[in-house]
């Protein structure tokens, strides 16, 4: 029989198979034929210590059995206090720079993001009705950018194949050169001329552009890019969806480069990788924008299950682990065993331009047919399957983002595989 199930990002004509997962621990997940894949991606980059972790599953399920789920508006729980409180604690800090000092709840990245996006739009908004200044609403992104796929974060995301179809909806924004090196210059440059035309707010990924192709940039860099905004008083959004919670060898990216942002997005680790949630912080001006006795300036947003109680707990239960556990110390454990391991990768012919930060590594396949939607990636998934892992190309790129707990053994299978990839599929120079 066939599934009426409809899969993201997933090509049905292809009929490629698709695996079921019956259970998981750790970063193992074990397949209902029997065997079982590492998982290298973390599940899409959510999965941060491991997958069921102890502590996160024992959380869930005794919040399960007290209070689910309740109105967010006008009510409050616990749970979604205790987190505030942690994420408040644990945001970047500088001594220099306003804190991040109050916490919106929704449930996915894509939604953290537009409400970012709304915050900041808000506050420009509020600002002009008590005559401080004009609204404005105008955004500024980097080039090969990933925010979500709502039509919002498509918006301010890059343009290709996979929102063609939507264009007439997307907005305009204006776009800043990414920083590849050589370039850093030509791009803070490109954005303190786009701060002149006094956009509403610059919204970036700190230090990695994730779905863009894994491309890194120097925390100097992210520096300067707060800093000219600061300079020309135009927001500075952090988009940390994927880059929080330890991935990039830090709690927050943003922290390698003291730079506290004006509102920051986080979601994907913020319960472990369990159960959605999202959140997003901002400074007590953007508040306090909102903040009256009129009623039309409150802030109109939220969905059914904003701070459902369940995942909120999940969440506090992973803020228990980071304050309690050396997950830092794990964290540069596996980044070691990677940056290692990839140095060596790089040695083969068939692959150029490694990248790392923290514990994601990516490494590009020179291939004969190596376009995004060649057949390339398709055939390595298969090929990863096959040698029981999961990894899931971006076109030639081949990344890694594993959870924590990955092992040296796992590890070294994985790269095992990763130079067979480059026997079997690349162009030896
Ligand atoms: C994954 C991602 C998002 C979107 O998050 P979802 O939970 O998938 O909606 C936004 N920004 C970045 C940088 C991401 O990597």
């Amino acid at each position: 029989m066939t599934s009426p199930v409809w899969h993201p990002f997933t090509q049905h004509g292809l009929n490629e198979p698709i695996p079921h997962v019956v259970r998981a621990e750790g970063a193992l997940l074990h397949l209902a034929d029997g065997g079982t894949l590492i998982d290298a991606i973390s599940s899409w980059w959510v999965t941060t210590h491991g997958h069921c972790h102890p502590r996160i599953a024992a959380a869930i399920a005794a919040q399960a059995g007290q209070l689910d789920q309740l109105i967010f508006a006008g009510y409050t729980h616990a749970p979604a206090e205790d987190v505030a409180r942690g994420l408040i604690d644990l945001a970047p800090h500088a001594p220099d720079q306003p804190s991040l000092a109050h916490v919106f709840y929704s449930d996915s990245g894509s939604t953290a993001v537009e409400v970012a996006l709304k915050m900041a739009l808000g506050y420009w908004h509020n600002r002009a009705l008590d005559g401080l200044g004009d609204a404005r609403s105008r955004i500024l992104v980097l080039d090969h950018s990933y925010h979500g796929d709502t039509i919002g974060t498509m918006s301010i995301g890059e343009r290709g194949v996979y929102n063609a179809a939507w264009t007439p909806l997307l907005f305009d924004v204006g776009t800043i050169p990414f920083p590849a090196p050589g370039q850093e210059q030509a791009c803070l440059d490109a954005l303190d001329a786009a701060c002149r035309e006094k956009p509403a707010a610059f919204v970036v990924e700190p230090l990695i552009l994730g779905a863009g192709g894994m491309l890194v940039y120097p925390p100097a860099i992210l520096r300067e890019m707060a800093a000219i905004c600061r300079r020309h008083d135009v927001l500075f959004i952090a988009d940390e969806v994927m880059t929080g919670w330890g991935r990039t060898g830090t709690l927050f990216a943003c922290e390698q480069a003291g730079v506290v942002p004006d509102i920051m997005a986080a979601a994907k680790g913020i319960t472990g990788g369990a159960i959605p949630l999202a959140v997003t912080l901002a400074t007590a001006p953007i508040f306090e924008a909102h903040r009256s006795t009129d009623r039309a300036r409150l802030f109109y947003h939220s969905s059914s299950y904003t701070a459902n109680a369940i995942a909120c707990a999940a969440a506090a239960a992973n803020l228990a682990i980071w304050r309690e556990e050396d997950v830092l110390g794990r964290i540069a454990m596996l980044a070691n065993g990677i940056a290692t391991r990839l140095a060596d990768l790089a040695q083969h012919s068939a692959f150029a331009n490694p990248r790392k930060l923290g514990t994601i590594a990516a490494i590009d396949l020179i291939a004969p047919d190596a376009g995004y939607l060649s057949d390339l990636a398709p055939r390595l998934r298969a090929f990863f399957l096959e040698r029981g892992i999961l990894l899931r190309p971006l076109g030639n790129s081949i990344y890694l983002m594993p959870p924590y707990c990955l092992d040296e053994t796992q590890l070294d299978h994985i790269f095992a595989a990763l130079i067979a990839a480059g026997d079997r599929f690349g162009v030896k120079a």
